[in-house]
């Protein structure tokens, strides 16, 4: 797994020391291990979970630019992905991994504490239902939880204004881009591009749509996921 992980960030360009490869290999294990009991993801190999869960989430890295300090939220973080991956290589970085299943959460948060992740947030609860949360993010991370007019509600409203939203997708997401316009634009969004990338040592291509966000976001939003799911932001 190390080796996958150093030369696959290398492709990447993005930079990672020794203590970061060991962190990120040592988090795999445990998240594959624990994956024989509880169902955190459908990779069961080393060499899969570092290419797709790791250089993945990496390559996030090269869409925005993730700055000390920052405090991101990994909305539906399920086993801890993007947001874990980011936290090892930009240990700034301030993260809240949140998830509405419960035992999915408590893996992160005891796995992070075991690679010495002690400052990483876990929460358990719907995206939706935290109103806490409402615009103290600078940057909302989210993989493969939902289809973006819906996603762009359970996200939006978290992010600050001046803030991102990226939800990384399958390459062919352009005409499910165009259908989140409106509710881009409606929760307060700018779609700024879809910049696609290759997972290093794979022929898998995957994209990140990058919203910006441009103002705050209307006190109705975000809904209940009943309503978001009856009747989604679609114009
Ligand atoms: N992001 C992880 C990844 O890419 O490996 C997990 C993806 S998994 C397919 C989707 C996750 O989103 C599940 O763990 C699910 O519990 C979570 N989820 C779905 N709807 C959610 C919501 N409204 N708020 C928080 N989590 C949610």
């Amino acid at each position: 797994m190390e080796n996958i992980l150093r030369e696959g960030l290398a492709a990447l360009g993005v930079p990672a020391d020794e203590g970061q490869i060991r962190q990120m290999a040592a988090y795999g294990r445990l998240l594959l291990r624990a994956n024989e009991t509880t169902n955190l993801t459908a990779i069961r190999e080393e060499e899969a979970a570092a290419r797709l869960h790791f250089l993945d989430s990496a390559a996030l890295l090269t869409t925005a630019d993730f700055a000390p300090g920052m405090a991101v939220a990994d909305v539906g973080s399920g086993g801890g992905f993007p947001g874990v991956p980011l936290r090892i290589l930009r240990p700034g970085l301030r993260l809240t991994c949140l998830d509405s299943v419960g035992k999915k959460m408590d893996f992160v948060r005891g796995a992070c504490r075991e690679v010495g992740l002690e400052d990483v947030t876990c929460l358990w609860g719907r995206a939706e239902e935290m109103p806490a949360l409402r615009e103290t993010f600078d940057i909302v991370v989210s993989r493969a939880v939902t289809e973006l007019p819906l996603l762009a509600e359970l996200c939006l409203p978290l992010a600050r204004p001046g803030g991102l939203f990226l939800a990384m997708k399958n390459p062919d997401c352009d005409e499910e881009a165009a259908r989140a316009a409106f509710a881009v634009k409606a929760l307060g969004g700018r779609l700024r591009e879809i910049r696609r990338y290759t997972v290093p040592g794979t022929d898998t291509v995957h994209a990140v749509v990058v919203v910006e966000k441009v103002r705050p976001t209307p006190l109705q939003y975000p809904r209940r996921w009943a309503q978001i799911k009856k009747k989604p932001l679609l114009g």
